[in-house]
């Protein structure tokens, strides 16, 4: 897609960090520098996100963010990853190509990416009625 972001930086059309390439994804340094080793895996097809794209597409990506995740834990010194997907404006996508993004850390690193909340008082069991899918 002309106009997209992760299109040319997959093209090479804008410069960027590889840290990782094959046939289903480019992968590269988030320009953020917000997490240390912040790592954004995008799938070489343009899809929008998790939610239009094929399981093929999606099957490649995940491969990848695994193959990628092992490296940071085997080889660079780091204990765990967060894996995060942000699919549609409400959830805070910014760039409309899918990609996962990978957010290495260690023991500790003092990040907390999922802080405690308050409980909200649901009522699970109308929640299930919901929200099954069968
Ligand atoms: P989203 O919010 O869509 O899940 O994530 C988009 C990510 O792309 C953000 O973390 C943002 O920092 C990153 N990003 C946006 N433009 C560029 C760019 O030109 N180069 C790199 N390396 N990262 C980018
Ligand atoms: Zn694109």
């Amino acid at each position: 897609m002309t106009d997209c972001i992760f299109c040319k930086i997959i093209k090479g059309d804008i410069p960027s960090y590889k840290i990782y390439e094959d046939d289903n994804v480019y992968a590269f340094l988030d320009i953020a520098e917000d997490y240390y080793g912040h790592t954004l895996v995008v799938s070489k097809k343009h899809c929008e996100n998790m939610l239009d794209c094929d399981s093929e597409t999606l099957a490649g990506i995940m491969t990848a963010v695994q193959k990628i995740s092992r490296h940071y834990v085997d080889n660079c010194g780091f204990d765990g990853v967060n894996i995060i997907n942000n699919s549609g404006v409400s959830a805070g996508q910014s760039v409309m190509h899918l990609h996962m993004h990978i957010l290495p850390r260690k023991a500790d690193d003092g990040v907390n990416l999922w802080p405690e909340r308050e409980k909200l008082g649901i009522d699970l069991k109308q929640l299930h009625n919901q929200l099954k899918l069968q």
